[in-house]
């Protein structure tokens, strides 16, 4: 059984003010979903005010970015063994604001996940098609793609220590979220392509859905057999949103 695992990526979003309130309804209410493993995962800046929220919870913190490269001359960039040291568990790798907005191609993400990995952070490898490529029937060759290419240079049993995102472009902030069948048949296609590599580690890969998903569709999502929980944007800003996501995990779950 793998334990549905609900981050919240807040963008580019939020002041110290608004922080306080959300992580404190957001702690408070987590008690009702323990059997789901939540990440909050706030703009660099806030990272700590975070840690210290979250400290004394199961709640993980997680970064929406990092540098491919270790510590040095690297002005406005945050390294991996900097978001350890402030108690980071995830970090996100090629969200596709990341890759379409800043250009951060396939090797740009592959450092970054190895980079993540070799200080114990897990990261949340973001893949994903656009609506071209879909309507293009392309969607299982870029998937593989995106996937094969992190693999290609960390090897299949990183995946022992990393989670995976589906995220289609054409639903992330669009309020147009996939249906259920269409991520799962998607979530499908990753598994059994980790597992023509190795069964195990495929069986045990954690793979969320991201793209509006929303307190009123995240059951239908959750209770889809591959879909291991999900990632948040749009409604992560508002803590009784999140937490009816993450209750829809753990109910579906048990
Ligand atoms: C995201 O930013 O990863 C995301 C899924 O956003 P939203 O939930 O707003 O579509």
């Amino acid at each position: 059984m793998r334990t549905p695992l609900v981050a919240a990526n807040w963008k580019m979003n939020g002041s110290r003010q608004f922080n306080e309130a959300l992580l404190t309804q957001i702690v408070a209410g987590a008690r009702q979903c323990a059997d789901v493993d939540l990440a909050i995962c706030p703009p660099h800046v806030y990272l700590d005010q975070a840690r210290v929220a979250l400290a004394n919870t199961e709640i993980g913190l997680g970064a929406q970015n990092l540098s491919q490269y270790d510590d040095g001359a690297f002005t406005g960039e945050v390294s991996a063994r900097m978001l350890a040291d402030i108690e980071c568990r995830y970090s996100l790798v090629g969200h596709s604001e990341r890759r379409t907005l800043f250009g951060e191609d396939d090797g740009t993400v592959s450092a970054k996940f190895r980079q993540s990995q070799m200080y114990a952070l897990q990261p949340i490898l973001c893949v994903g098609e656009t609506l071209e490529e879909r309507d293009a029937g392309r969607t299982e060759e870029v998937i593989a793609g995106q996937l094969d290419a992190v693999l290609g240079v960390a090897g299949v049993f990183t995946l022992t220590a990393a989670v995976v995102a589906y995220e289609p472009v054409w639903a992330i902030g669009t309020g147009h979220s996939a249906s259920p069948e269409q991520a799962q048949a998607v979530h499908a296609f990753i598994r059994e392509r980790v597992a023509r590599q190795d069964g195990t580690i495929a069986r045990r890969l954690r793979i969320i859905y991201g793209g509006s998903v929303k307190a009123d569709n995240a059951a239908e999502l959750f209770a889809m057999e591959d879909i291991d929980g999900g990632l948040i944007g749009g409604a992560s800003l508002k803590a009784e949103d999140f937490l009816a996501i993450a209750r829809a995990a753990s109910t579906t779950r048990t």
